[in-house]
């Protein structure tokens, strides 16, 4: 099997798995990721995370000209404001996943550090969450926001909508999306409740020791 082939599966995997775990649901979320050509493979539009055809996935070449599958997501402008300013990202993945959207509306919400420091693997995979504002859906101006933040956040969470997380590859950036909407259903769950926060001392020991990028 090849490198592509090998990826084109992987990708369907994954993306079944969180839909299997109604981590998004009907025809929401998107993913994609980078070839070996420096290409991209696209969950195609209007597709369901529960049955995406590996063969059908959209495949773009280096220079981002669709050369095969069916056509892409339409919320494609998010993926690529993040491959153009993160050179380290090989993934992208977005969900409509509930909990994430439902802390999304919540008033003590800080839009510049979007989730509590309630575990440490939250903030291993995630560093900093940047909460975007509510935009139309299929508003250009989504991917132009992403691109505001210059490459300096691996995650950002869409008020009302849902996360975007980009990782090295397919499966960091899906272990990390699953890690941003656990961490907010941490927070929902807990919600009024006054839980202890990670100190901030021990965000600063996680930080250090696990060497995390924390976004300006
Ligand atoms: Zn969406």
């Amino acid at each position: 099997m090849t490198q592509e082939a090998r990826l084109r599966e992987q990708i369907c995997l994954l993306a079944k798995s969180m839909f299997d775990r109604g981590l998004t649901g009907g025809s929401t979320g998107n993913i994609s990721a980078r070839t070996d050509d420096g290409g991209l493979l696209v969950s195609p539009t209007g597709t369901s995370f529960g049955r995406l055809d590996p063969a059908r996935l959209s495949r773009f070449d280096a220079k981002g000209t669709l050369i095969g599958g069916d056509p892409p997501t339409k919320e494609m402008p998010l993926h690529t404001a993040f491959y153009d300013t993160r050179s380290t990202a090989g993934a992208v993945v977005h969900l409509h996943s509930c909990h994430s959207v439902a802390w999304s509306m919540m008033p003590e919400v800080d839009a510049d550090d979007f989730l509590p420091p309630l575990t440490p693997y939250g903030l291993m995979k995630l560093g900093r969450v940047k909460l975007l504002p509510f935009f139309l859906p299929g508003d250009p101006a989504m991917g132009e926001a992403v691109r505001g933040l210059a490459g300096k956040r691996s995650a950002v969470m869409l008020a009302h909508h849902g996360p975007v997380v980009a990782g090295k590859d397919i499966e960091a950036a899906c272990n990390a999306i699953e890690e941003l909407e656990e961490t907010a259903r941490l927070a929902m769950l807990t919600l009024g409740q006054s839980p202890r926060m990670l100190t901030p001392d021990q965000i600063s020991q996680v930080v250090t020791k696990f060497n995390v990028e924390w976004g300006a």
